[in-house]
């Protein structure tokens, strides 16, 4: 494997406790029982300056002193001697730190946590933590960790921010039976972060499927960047999920954007799969730990009965893998092993007769069966058969058809002989769930990973063929202006410069000028005050629309030079904007953030009462393709709205489509300089007939 050291620090040949303690309970003592209870093979060395031996083993008062080499120093001394002991690990040659002890960035201590950081830096040294559990690993028979016991051996690796959360989930393990190989605690994350933790796992090859507790990353983009290039699954289960960072937005893509949409996009993004809950993530984590992904839409289900069979099927459709029937020839095929009175459609309902015949009969053809992309299988505890003769004749016919590629979920409904079935299930590698509707929602994570992959292999929208030097130009000048507001005419040059499709707009400062320029571009026309300090015109009174003749142009022209100066007497005036009235069309919204932890973020909704009211709106980390595009397009709750309602033609989502992807570039490229942004609103017209951005503004970051 390519990370030494990082191997050092996961998989140490040789661990060394600094702090190891003679005095049960305390951490030092636990941390070195925990290892030699554990059966590790390696060399366990404790060093404390006042004993020549702990638990049977040499003691050094000094890693300096060890004779060995040293991969892993697993760190429990107070946090104001962890620098200097950081220090000697360097000396020593230590490869990676684990630094279980508090006291660092969590409780204000930045400093002293940089200044470990730091040092192991100048050895090369990583750092894990510091504020961790330690590691835990059932491969290489290593508890480096005050967690009392490994976990129930299995092919999932976890990586949790929490440590309480950590050695809970390693007990859960045992009566969830669900199966990990490492259980890593990062802590604070000063070096080793997720992305690191992602990376090393990935050529783990005790590792199928990695499952994270994430409170929080330093690093978003690290984080996608990783997620993408991970070629196991990846299931994460977000906590805190609060809005942050809303409340000082000056515009609405602000407001709107909350952690937890940001961090689902950016999981989409990522290709990681979402847990919604810690039993969630044990379910995903279960199914993606021993199963292939689902690489198309037919599920099939086969029951013994029809109670299981329906809440199997409601499942479906709200997991988002709703029931197609079965072909005829599939059919014709399962009607041989059910009653006459059964059913072969999908749900295929073997009915309460069913035995291990029918089972394993109608398994294994359709398991085997190119139509069928994933397969679920259902029971329920009847008087006339035995739960494990089901399972096992159920897993005869898995093994029986040869197929490898495909996924199987499974769910026993029943008591004490269901669940042991479910049990040696699980110890043959089949996932198995006490109700249906988690059997089927398993099966829709291996298809959403099995789609996610998908999206992963789309190429990005080329960021050439913009002018982004006459928009620097444009934001220059209004740096010099000393402003960090735009103006609608000066954002729609920026959008401009980026081709998104701006109405046409000119400047006007006097009422001769304002008359012309509208006969230029044509009635109707659409008058504005253009105003830094007016961000939102309309409640100015400074926006009038549908403009005829010159006449109402003269009118419009003193209404809204009145209106502004009603509204804020000593406001800036730059003059009215005169534009092109764009036909009417569906209104949506684009808006941009810079989101302290992913960056540059774009948001889509349907304008009116959809944002203002319901918040119905998506975000993207930029950069966007155009299949994430779309896929947004899709995601909102008014989504129907654009797929065409009542008579009304579908609108131009490619388009539209298309434009999120150059507002996307937009928003990266200027990254440096856009502070927020937003197009409010987007007029989409129907299909073939493309968008019109109507209005345009955009706030600069502030510079020191
Ligand atoms: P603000 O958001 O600052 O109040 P807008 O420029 O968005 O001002 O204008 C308010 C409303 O007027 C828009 O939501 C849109 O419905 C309409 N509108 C603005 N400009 C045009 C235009 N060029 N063509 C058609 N309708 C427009
Ligand atoms: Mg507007």
């Amino acid at each position: 494997m390519k990370d030494d050291v990082l191997n050092g620090l996961f998989r140490p040949q040789s661990v060394a406790v600094v702090g190891a303690s003679t005095q049960p309970g305390k951490i030092g003592y636990t941390v070195l029982h925990n290892l030699i209870a554990s059966q590790y093979q390696g060399k366990i060395i404790p060093i404390n300056p006042g004993a020549d031996e702990i638990m049977g083993l040499k003691t050094y008062a000094s890693i300096c002193d060890v004779p060995d080499v040293v991969d892993a120093a697993v760190i429990v001394v107070p946090a104001k001697y962890v620098p200097q002991v950081t220090r000697e690990c360097g000396e020593k040659g230590v490869k990676g730190l684990m630094v279980i002890t508090s006291g660092f960035s969590e409780v204000g201590r930045r400093d002293l946590e940089k200044e470990v950081v730091d040092i192991a830096r100048q050895y090369g040294m990583r750092v894990l933590g510091p504020n961790i559990v330690g590691v835990l690993s059932n491969s290489d028979n290593l508890n480096a960790s005050f967690a009392p016991f490994l976990p129930f051996p299995g092919k999932a690796s976890l990586v949790s921010q929490s440590g309480a959360l950590l050695i809970a989930i390693d007990a859960a393990t045992y009566t969830r039976r669900v199966g990990f190989d490492k259980l890593i605690s990062i802590g604070n994350m000063s070096d080793v972060d997720f992305a690191d933790s992602i990376r090393w796992l990935d050529d783990d090859e005790n590792t199928s499927c990695i499952s994270l507790y994430i409170e929080g990353f330093k690093d978003g983009r690290a984080f996608i960047e990783a997620g993408q290039n991970a070629r196991k699954p990846i299931i994460a289960l977000k906590a805190g999920v609060s809005a942050h960072g809303a409340a000082a937005a000056a515009s609405h893509t602000g407001s709107l954007a909350g952690a937890a949409k940001i961090y689902s996009a950016a999981f989409q993004q990522a290709g990681v799969i979402q847990a919604t809950d810690l039993d969630n993530l044990f379910d995903r984590t279960l199914a993606l730990s021993l199963q292939p992904p689902m690489t198309g839409d037919n599920m099939l289900i086969i029951t013994n009965g029809g109670g299981v069979g329906v809440l199997a099927t409601d499942a479906a459709e709200r997991f988002g893998l709703p029931l197609r029937f079965a072909p005829d020839d599939v059919q014709a095929e399962l009607r041989k092993h059910m009653p006459e009175f059964g059913s072969a459609k999908n749900p295929v309902d073997l009915t309460g007769m069913a035995g291990t015949d029918w089972y394993s009969k109608s398994v294994q053809f359709s398991y085997a069966h190119p139509w069928v992309d994933g397969l679920v299988v259902l029971y329920c505890e009847t008087a006339m058969t035995d739960p494990m003769e089901i399972a096992k004749s159920i897993y005869q016919a898995l093994q029986d058809s040869g197929v490898k590629d495909k996924p199987v979920t499974i769910s026993f409904v029943g008591g004490e002989k269901s669940a042991a079935a479910m049990v040696w299930l699980v110890e043959h590698g089949v996932p198995a769930y006490g109700a249906p509707d988690l059997a089927v929602s398993s099966m829709a994570a291996l298809r959403e990973y099995a789609r996610s992959r998908k999206f992963l292999q789309e190429t990005l929208t080329p960021c050439d063929g913009y002018d982004a030097d006459s928009a620097r130009a444009v934001i220059a000048k209004v740096r010099e202006d000393g402003r960090s507001v735009l103006t609608e005419i000066e954002a729609k040059q920026v959008f401009s410069a980026f081709r998104l499709p701006i109405t046409t707009t000119r400047l006007a400062s006097s009422e001769e000028e304002a008359i012309r320029m509208a006969n230029e571009i044509g009635y109707p026309v659409v008058m504005k005050i253009v105003s830094p300090e007016i961000i939102h015109k309309s409640d100015a009174g400074g926006v009038k629309v549908n403009i005829k003749d010159d006449a109402a142009a003269r009118e419009a022209y003193r209404t809204i030079l009145a209106n502004a100066k009603a509204y804020k007497a000593d406001a800036n005036i730059h003059g009215v904007a005169i534009q092109e009235m764009a036909p009417w069309g569906t209104e949506v919204i684009l808006g941009s953030v810079n989101d302290p932890t992913f960056g540059p973020t774009v948001m889509f909704g349907l304008g009116g009462i959809f944002v203002e009211v319901l918040k119905d709106v998506t975000f993207r980390v930029t950069p966007v393709t155009n299949g994430q595009a779309l896929h947004m397009l899709g995601e909102i709750r008014g989504a129907p709205v654009l797929a065409g309602t009542r008579g009304e033609p579908p609108r131009d989502r490619q388009a539209l489509a298309s434009v999120l992807c150059d507002y996307s570039n937009m928003i990266l490229s200027l990254q440096d300089e856009i502070s927020e942004s937003d197009a409010n609103p987007v007029l989409v017209y129907a299909e073939g007939k493309g968008v019109k951005v109507v209005d345009a503004r955009i706030i600069l970051k502030k510079k020191g």
